[in-house]
């Protein structure tokens, strides 16, 4: 294959709405496989990054990073995958596959950088465009296999928001006995309640308010509490092993940290845009930790999708078409969607 020109929605300057338009995909090397996208999940950085958020952004951007398709063509050099192969590609594309933790299986740090799905630049120097569009070109080694009877559109979200919450659960060793809270129940926390009830975890949703109660309950949380309560505070004191906060809005992290039990960690996955105070008393006092975790490796991430897989684990979505993109990010922003939109392709 050579160079192609594939359809795909982008925005085409900072905070400005998606519209079609069309993307160079680069000619297929010996190490690429060629995905017809099915699939691309809404993330909320999504909408940050077209906003240049987190810093400047490179425009015309098509945004998406929770993407499940097909394999369409392989390089000549290819052996991990054949054509007709169910395949997905999450937040990285690239990474310089040398530093210690790219040799690490954890390409996610890399210390040179990963290379973004999007947003960013690739090994030709070219920008990267992501998932709301109908093909992409990828490296093999930075393709997940999506294993059979997991259906392709509600796999997509595992791609980053499985794998966000799958990999801190892991890493912190939820399970049988441990007590686990996920705070937030979004597009991340939903995933995170289903991902930590498989594991074993007894699992706590803290929410706002009690409006999701019966989702959360169904999707496996143990208890449910609401964060506009104060009550709630004193009631679940000392409480958790390991809290997930899975929300990007400023929180009082002091009074989360009152939460954890002795030696328990609080877990940053949602990005605020602005510092949020600590104070080192309330991590003193119980040997507690306040840790970060950004995504997860490419073998992480084909442990999670089996997983999932194995435990019948897809997200809750709302499929919608490529027009109705801009009006999705509206509702994002209202958290008015359960619990992840997810573009069908064949619209683009
Ligand atoms: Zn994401
Ligand atoms: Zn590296």
């Amino acid at each position: 294959m050579t160079q192609t020109t594939v359809a795909a929605y982008a925005s085409p300057a900072p905070s400005a709405p998606l519209e079609r338009t069309t993307i160079p995909r680069r000619a297929l090397g010996e190490h690429d496989i060629l995905i017809d996208i099915k699939f691309a999940g809404i993330c909320h950085s999504d909408i940050h990054q077209v906003n240049a958020d987190w810093g400047v952004g490179t425009y015309p951007m098509v945004p998406g990073h929770e993407i499940a398709g097909v394999v369409a063509e392989i390089g000549t050099g290819v052996t991990k995958y054949a054509v007709g192969d169910r395949v997905g590609v999450g937040c990285f594309v690239d990474s310089c596959r040398e530093c210690d933790n790219c040799r690490a299986g954890q390409e996610q740090y890399c210390t040179s950088g990963m290379i973004g799905t999007y947003n960013s630049q690739g090994k030709d120097g070219r920008p990267t465009y992501g998932g709301y569009s109908t093909h992409i070109v990828v490296d093999e080694n930075y393709a997940l296999r999506i294993p059979e009877g997991l259906g392709l559109d509600v796999a997509a979200p595992l791609l980053c928001a499985g794998i966000t919450t799958y990999s801190p659960l892991a890493h912190w060793q939820a399970g049988p006995g441990k007590k686990v809270a996920i705070v937030g129940l979004g597009g991340l926390g939903h995933m995170g309640v289903k991902i930590a009830h498989a594991l074993g975890a007894e699992v706590t949703v803290l929410s706002q308010t009690l409006n999701k109660r019966e989702d959360g309950l169904r999707l496996g949380a143990d208890h449910y509490f609401a964060t506009s309560d104060p009550a709630t505070f004193e009631q679940l004191a000392g409480t958790f092993d390991l809290i997930v906060n899975t929300v990007s809005a400023d929180l009082d992290l002091n009074a989360y940290l009152g939460l954890l039990r002795t030696d328990g960690t609080l877990v940053q996955v949602g990005a605020p845009e602005q510092p949020m105070p600590v104070s080192p008393f309330a991590l003193i006092g119980q040997r507690k930790s306040l840790a970060g975790s950004m995504i997860g490796g490419i073998r992480e991430t084909q442990e999670m999708l089996d997983f999932c897989a194995e435990h019948g684990i897809g997200a809750d979505i709302e499929v919608i078409e490529a027009t109705a993109i801009n009006e999705a990010y509206a509702r994002v922003l209202k958290s008015d969607v359960r619990y992840r939109f997810v573009i069908d392709v064949a619209t683009i």
